[in-house]
């Protein structure tokens, strides 16, 4: 981390969920780790978002040109309104697209609902918005299976991220926490907003209702399925700007973990140069114009 900025303290240590850490004692509101206001946050995004285009940049070169099948796979989670769609384009969206899969996750369909649920996550290796982690939140809070079938879950999603690490993927997840006071703040603008209205869900108002049982389920996450190889960041996410800006230093840090180096040449640098050298700007001479000579067109007849 650069010392022109103003983290005096590593969100990727501030935030990350640990032993013992307790969801009910966060507060949504606050910014932990960092020593700036917004105007900062900005200032800082900008220039932390051009090292996290190069590092993405290096990466996927290296999956082109070097072999290198490393990868990294960001999980966001987060209740509705909690800011998921933000952090897909403010942070995620600071890179190039190209190199980048992302996928949102909704109530499976017919055809995932033919597959154990880790199918269509397999298949979306890459940026989630929602994931793996609905089956101990949404698929527990609302009873869609026995207690006994969701307490199987925790165990499945440690191995299947323990396998995705080892397979080289880098796994980071991101749980936006917001207040629920900041929660209805948002849902009631959408109201006030036609542009907003399709964002708006009455159904969001059950997951209002049901509050502590989401707090108890993410709690619950944080308890069981925080390995070291898949650490869990919980980020305070009432101030949109702080928890961009925390996430795109998480990632940024991620990457830099990886200590890419650009590929190398796979041809002779320097007889590149001189071939580039000699040849004419002005481009390759045009062809010599011959004389065709001139063919009798065909006269029409006057009616
Ligand atoms: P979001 O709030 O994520 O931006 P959205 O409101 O536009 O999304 P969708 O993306 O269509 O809606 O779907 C999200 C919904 O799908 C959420 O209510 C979520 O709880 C539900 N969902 C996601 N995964 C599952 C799952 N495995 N089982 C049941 N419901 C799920």
């Amino acid at each position: 981390m650069s010392d022109q900025n103003r983290w005096h303290h590593s969100p990727t240590e501030a935030l990350k969920v640990g032993p013992g850490f307790s969801l009910a004692d966060l507060d949504p509101d606050a910014t932990p780790g960092w020593h700036g206001g917004e105007d900062d946050a900005v200032a800082e995004m900008a220039r932390r978002g051009k090292d996290l285009d190069a590092l993405q940049e290096q990466l996927f070169a290296r999956g082109k040109e070097a072999g290198d099948t490393r990868s990294v796979l960001l999980v966001i989670q987060g209740l509705d309104t909690a800011g998921k769609d933000g952090i897909v384009t403010h942070v995620v969206g600071l890179v190039n697209p190209m190199g980048v899969k992302i996928t949102g996750f909704g109530v499976p369909t017919e055809e995932e609902r033919k597959h154990h649920y880790l199918w269509r996550i397999r298949n979306a290796l890459g940026v989630f918005a929602r994931s793996h982690y609905e089956q101990v939140l949404v698929v527990r809070v609302k009873n869609l299976v026995p207690p006994e079938t969701w307490e199987t879950y925790y165990d499945e999603l440690n191995a299947f991220e323990a396998e995705v690490a080892a397979a080289g993927t880098t796994v980071v997840k991101i749980a936006l926490v917001i207040s629920p006071a900041e929660q209805l703040r948002r849902l009631a603008a959408r109201l006030d907003d036609p542009s907003k209205y399709w964002k708006y869900n009455p159904k969001d108002l059950e997951v209002h209702a049901a509050w502590n049982e989401y707090q108890a389920a993410y709690q619950d996450i944080f308890d069981r399925c925080s390995p070291a190889s898949a650490p869990w960041y919980a980020i305070p996410a009432d101030r949109k700007w702080y928890a961009r800006l925390a996430v795109a230093e998480i990632l940024a840090t991620a990457l830099e973990g990886l200590e890419l180096t650009w590929p190398e040449a796979t041809f002779d640098v320097a007889a590149e140069k001189a071939r580039i050298a000699s040849l004419d700007p002005d481009g390759p001479a045009a062809p010599p114009v011959t004389q065709q000579p001139a063919t009798p067109q065909p006269t029409t007849p006057k009616p």
